[in-house]
């Protein structure tokens, strides 16, 4: 059973090893939208954060970077006043981003630079980049009755912790872009393809900005399954909201749903079905709707989630 998730990090990290306990055979196209140069380095905090949470390595608590982490390089940075200082680098992540760098200035692409980083952790399921090219989520603000301007995404989630409204988003580069080998092949060949209950805008949204993906989830003969990340009119962690606002969405699971469309009755749709949580509802056009429990609270009650998502894809999990 062939199965590609859309994801972004730590929601989609978590619903990956759910996926993962059902034995399915994987293909995470993930987001790399997030993706920043910091102090001279490339950092691609999904693409780790769902590598370091299947290989075993994630500080389970933070749900992002690894366990066990020191500092010192972060508090050396400071001492020299080197900007940024708010983004976390721990000592061990740095290994990572080390590499990473030096194979990416070598010539190799991320595609291949993440194949060689997964040698070490086997997360048990083919993590892909949405695209080897540069494509990076930027956020137009108003500082401070400054002009509008945009900034990184990181600096906005991470500094601002999305405090400052976002006028819009732009996806630097994402319309010049190529899907990362394997990706369209992937959504093309699979027997089910499922949207993590990751955020709709900054993770699975900045995905389906990248060209000819709409496309293959509309064409594809898998069944497309979504599982909503906001539930009771909320997102379970970080701010989401923030994001829905900025495109105009409001922060339910149906309007979510709606924002995802339904690959038979609208323009640009993707849907065939989409997961609420219970208590939820959603009216989505075209799209057969279910409630079922979506707390990811651990890999087993995760695991039931994906088993009913690939169930509404038309697959038979045994
Ligand atoms: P990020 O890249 O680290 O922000 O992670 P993702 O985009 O993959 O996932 C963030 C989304 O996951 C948030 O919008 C949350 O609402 C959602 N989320 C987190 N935990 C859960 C959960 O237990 N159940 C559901 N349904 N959504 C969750
Ligand atoms: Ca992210």
């Amino acid at each position: 059973m062939k199965v590609v998730a859309l994801v972004g990090g730590v929601g989609g990290a978590r619903f990956l090893q759910g996926l993962k306990q059902l034995g399915a055979d994987v293909t995470a196209v993930v987001n790399t939208g997030d993706d920043v140069w910091m102090h001279g380095l490339r950092i691609c905090p999904d693409l780790d954060t769902c590598m370091y949470t299947l290989g075993g390595g994630i500080d389970t608590e933070r749900g992002w970077g690894r366990e066990n982490e020191s500092w010192t390089v972060k508090e050396e940075l400071a001492a020299y006043g080197a900007e940024p200082t708010w983004f976390g680098l721990g000592d061990r992540d740095i290994a990572t981003h080390l590499i990473r760098t030096r194979m990416l200035r070598a010539g190799y692409p991320l595609s291949a630079v993440t194949e060689a980083l997964c040698d070490r952790w086997q997360p048990g399921v083919r993590l892909l980049p949405m695209s080897d090219d540069r494509v990076e989520t930027h956020v137009v603000v108003e500082l401070d009755g400054e002009q509008p301007k945009a900034i990184h995404f990181q600096e906005w989630w991470v500094k601002h912790r999305a405090g400052v409204p976002a006028q819009s988003f732009a996806f630097v580069g994402a319309e010049a872009a190529t899907a990362g080998p394997g990706v369209l092949d992937a959504i093309a060949e699979a027997d089910a393809v499922i949207l993590a209950p990751s955020n709709p805008v900054v993770s699975v949204g900045t995905i389906l900005n990248v060209p000819g993906v709409r496309d293959a989830l509309r064409k594809t003969e898998a069944g497309v399954v979504g599982l909503s990340p906001i539930i009771g009119g909320k997102p379970l962690r970080g701010m989401a909201d923030a994001c829905l606002d900025a495109i105009g969405v409001e922060t339910s699971a149906e309007a979510v749903g709606r924002h995802y469309g339904s690959r038979k009755c609208s323009e640009n749709g993707i849907l065939d079905a989409w997961l609420v949580h219970t208590g939820d509802r959603a009216d989505v056009p075209g799209v057969a709707v279910r409630a079922v429990p979506l707390l990811m609270s651990d890999v087993d009650a995760t695991a039931q989630m994906a088993r009913v998502a690939l169930e509404m894809a038309g697959v038979d999990v045994d």
